[in-house]
């Protein structure tokens, strides 16, 4: 446990399954209060806010789309109403659509562009707002992809947002670093979550991914919520700016792993 997250509060978009749930469990256990966000699954939000609340934190749940100003606003309302304070702001809510890029409609690519990268900045925008208004220390972490650096055909609004929220990113750590205010990324690589429960589901598909990762299995959303933990602790108080991959090592070049070329 990290006892300098004790009472802390939180807002994690996205937090009705996945890593979005691991994320406010986690945050639970660390006695955090958590606004925990979704979108339509009001029922993934509540066992997740009952997860928080029997590991020890605080939990209350609000519906908003985080491609949105008012929903982003309304999510800092909820933190300032039931917790009185905002710590830590997890950009995490996220979707992918696959076609290839020839047949890829504008409406579709607007619909991953509007949540995977604006809801980025709309949910950095508004965390920033309130940490400069209170001249406090704040943290950021924005739950990008190995995709913000390996290419991923028939994903390309996918790869471009999450390409976008790299250097976004790193451009408001260094814009805000004086401040105190630090903004990371956490690039997870393939992770069993329901946004995978179709590819995981037929065995090819699971074990071609396998093979592209050098440590043989696939990641559990515990382990990127560890990670998410970590960065929101003071045990990270000199990092920021980067992507910390928690991919069982998927960008290292895992085709040269048996020591081909
Ligand atoms: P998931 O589909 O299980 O969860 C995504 C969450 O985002 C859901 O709760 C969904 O309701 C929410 N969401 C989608 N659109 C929203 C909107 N407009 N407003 C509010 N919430 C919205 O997926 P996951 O695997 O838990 O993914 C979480 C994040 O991790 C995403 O940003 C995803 O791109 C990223 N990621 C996941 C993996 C993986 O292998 N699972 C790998 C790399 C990156």
């Amino acid at each position: 446990m990290y006892t300098d997250l004790n009472k802390k509060v939180a807002v994690i978009t996205g937090g009705s399954k996945g890593i979005g749930t691991a994320i406010s469990k986690r945050f639970g256990q660390e006695h955090m209060s958590v606004v925990i966000n979704y979108n339509s699954d009001a029922v993934g939000a509540q066992k997740a806010a009952d997860e928080v609340e029997a590991n020890g934190g605080k939990a209350v749940i609000v519906q908003a789309n985080v491609a949105t100003e008012e929903g982003n606003k309304a999510l800092l309302d909820a933190a300032l109403d039931n917790f009185g304070d905002l710590d830590v702001w997890v950009n995490n809510a996220g979707m992918e659509i696959k076609s290839p890029t020839h047949e890829l409609s504008l409406d579709d690519w607007n619909k991953v562009i509007s949540i995977d990268q604006t809801g980025v900045f709309l949910g950095s925008k508004t965390a920033l707002t309130y940490f400069k208004a209170q001249n406090k220390p704040g943290n950021i972490i924005n739950m990008s992809s190995v995709h913000e650096q390996i290419p991923w055909p028939t994903f390309s609004s996918y790869a471009a947002a999450k390409g976008g929220v790299k250097l976004f990113t790193k451009t408001i750590a260094m814009e805000y670093a004086k401040e105190g205010i630090r903004v990371n990324a956490i690039g997870p690589g393939a992770i069993n979550t329901p946004i995978n429960a179709k590819k995981f589901a037929d065995k090819a598909q699971y074990d071609q991914t396998v093979s592209m990762v050098p440590m043989d299995r696939i990641g559990t959303p515990e382990e990127v919520a560890a990670g998410a933990a970590w960065l929101a602790s003071s045990e990270s108080s000199y990092v920021t700016g980067i992507t910390l991959f928690i991919d069982g090592g998927m960008t290292l070049y895992p085709a040269f792993k048996d020591g081909q070329g």
